[in-house]
């Protein structure tokens, strides 16, 4: 089976614990503002890639990512977009006893039984799953990102429903989703879940102008990282 990514960085730190051979699929529906990869947007770039390449790959660094407690991250893009494809590798991966992680923004999550079905069987085999809260205002969120966030947040209910590990990550960016009352709202609501074990606050950078589209966002100053961090901070279960 093969399906199309963006690119593979063999031995990455920041997309789960340990060091992590990290995927990254093409394709994604949302638009934001502040992406650091508007190259990985069109399915219709990329290149293929099978299971069975990747396999291949990513056992030849089996022992440096299993020695660091690490393993293999899918990002994107948005990696749910190939929830067929992923389902057949960390099958794989399962066999081979290797840790598994979805990097994801939930922007294609839907409850039609054939989406639930595919994904249902994609988190047996996950065992974390990172998920980007990027704004907790509907509103904010379209602006920021080209689309609404209900089924987003229904989408880490879903996690939560079917006890996923969950790590919660929010990009903070200046005047755009650094303000206190949008985090006190993301605060709660991600207290009302009961399967995060991590919250990351992740700065904003500048020079993220791939895409010619992020002259808008900027980087938060310390004060109002270390103030994200205090609204957000989470007592891990
Ligand atoms: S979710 Fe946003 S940041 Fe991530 S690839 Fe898609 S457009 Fe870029």
């Amino acid at each position: 089976m093969k399906d199309r990514i963006h690119s593979i960085q063999t031995c990455t730190k920041d997309h789960g614990p340990g060091l992590r051979y990290l995927l990254i699929m093409q394709g994604c529906p949302m638009r934001c503002k502040s992406c650091h990869h508007p190259d990985s947007r069109k399915i219709s770039e990329g290149r293929d890639i099978t299971v069975e390449e990747i396999i291949e790959d990513v056992t030849t660094y089996l022992p440096f990512l299993q020695a660091s407690g690490g393993g293999v991250t899918v990002s994107g893009g948005e990696a749910l977009l190939h929830t067929k494809f992923l389902n057949k590798l960390f099958g794989e991966l399962k066999k081979l006893g290797v840790h598994t992680a979805i990097d994801t923004a939930g922007s294609c999550y839907t409850k039609s039984d054939f989406f639930l079905r595919q994904l249902n069987q994609l988190l047996s085999k996950t065992d974390l799953v990172l998920l980007n809260l990027k704004q907790i205002n509907p509103l904010k969120h379209k602006a920021l990102t080209g689309i609404t966030n209900r089924h987003i947040l229904e989408f880490a209910e879903h996690l939560a429903e079917q006890h996923v590990p969950v790590w919660i990550r929010h990009e903070l960016i200046s005047g755009i989703s650094d303000q206190d009352e949008d985090l006190i709202l993301l605060s709660e609501f991600i207290h009302s879940l009961r399967n995060v074990e991590k919250v990351e606050v992740v700065p904003y950078r500048n020079g993220n102008l791939l895409g010619g589209i992020s002259q808008d966002m900027k980087t938060p100053t310390v004060a109002r990282i270390t103030n994200a961090e205090q609204i957000l901070n989470y007592e891990i279960i």
